[in-house]
């Protein structure tokens, strides 16, 4: 993303801010936003990390927008593939590095400093609610909580979350739709212990093995998932909003070699559009097991793991 210097400076000085206070990270969050001009700027406490919320109402018969975003980050391993130290933010031609830079402080920050400006020309026209979470990037699971004993409070006529993606920097994008997550982890057994593979290698399932065959065999050659059921009750785009996708500005091309790849590889029958936007979706993210250390050891492993999650979309429901 491309911010200019002044407003890459002002992002860098808050996740300064955020990082300086590291336990309480919220609390610059709230200084910026009581100094924006938002009312009742709290810190609503959940079971796990807190809310920040503030607002300015300035005509209950205005419609209201609820501001959501997120100061929680992705983890930044691997640390040794940043050029500079993912919490130090540092700004480079106009843009800044920095773990959750643009996931999601960068956009959260935008909408304060927007408030903030149109609260100083007085062009604010609606009434505005921010809603900021710190549990995003791990399920977000104190949030339906907060928002059930919240209702009124929280209550607004649009929501507007810049956390999604743009088709192109120079682009504006308004997303209407997101895909939903089952994730899981998965654990296989074999042996109730290692063993080495010169004693025992071709008598006895390996776990890693088997893994790797259960993974493999979940997608067929058209990149087709082969779970029973997994594509039941999915709602069916129509033609109509297809031919309205086919019609966004999108450089095959140029996805392909932002990313250094030959080719896109995904779902037979859909376009790149699609299987990112409408398709539901199954990926490893992670898989473990044995001996993964310098040099060898032939070890034949009890265990094996894999993080496998699954982007949803309407309607199934998995049990
Ligand atoms: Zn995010």
């Amino acid at each position: 993303m491309n911010y200019s210097n002044c407003y890459a400076f002002q992002v860098s000085v808050l996740i300064q801010l955020m990082l300086m206070t590291f336990g309480s990270v919220q609390k610059p969050l709230l200084i910026f936003l009581s100094k924006a001009g938002a009312d009742n700027v709290v810190l609503e406490e959940t079971a796990g990390y807190p809310i920040v919320y503030g607002e300015k109402i300035i005509d209950s018969k205005l419609p209201t927008v609820l501001v959501y975003g997120h100061y929680d980050v992705q983890p930044s391993v691997p640390n040794e593939l940043w050029h500079t130290p993912p919490f130090e933010p540092t700004v480079k031609d106009g843009k800044i590095y920095a773990r959750g830079a643009c996931d999601d402080k960068g956009q959260m920050f935008m909408h304060v400093k927007a408030f903030e400006t149109m609260m100083q020309t007085q062009e604010l026209a609606c009434n505005i609610k921010f809603m900021i979470e710190g549990e995003e990037e791990v399920g977000s699971n104190n949030l339906g909580t907060y928002c059930k004993a919240n209702k009124e409070k929280l209550k607004a006529d649009v929501i507007l979350i810049s956390d999604t993606s743009m088709l192109a920097n120079d682009l504006p994008s308004i997303d209407v739709g997101l895909r939903g997550l089952s994730y899981v982890e998965v654990e296989v057994t074999g042996p109730n212990i290692d063993l080495h593979s010169g004693v025992y290698g071709g008598a006895v399932g390996n776990p890693i093995n088997v893994l790797c065959d259960m993974i493999a065999k979940m997608k067929d050659d058209k990149q087709h998932i082969t779970i029973p059921g997994f594509y039941d009750d999915v709602v069916v785009v129509s033609e109509a909003d297809r031919a309205a996708m086919a019609k966004t500005p999108f450089d095959l091309d140029a996805y392909k070699s932002h990313l250094d790849i030959e080719d896109v590889m995904g779902e037979e029958g859909y376009s790149t559009i699609e299987r990112t936007g409408i398709r539901p979706t199954l990926d490893v993210n992670g898989i473990w097991g044995g001996y993964t250390g310098e040099g060898a050891k032939t070890v034949l492993p009890s265990k094996a793991y894999a993080k496998i999650s699954m982007r949803l979309v309407p309607n199934p429901v998995f049990r």
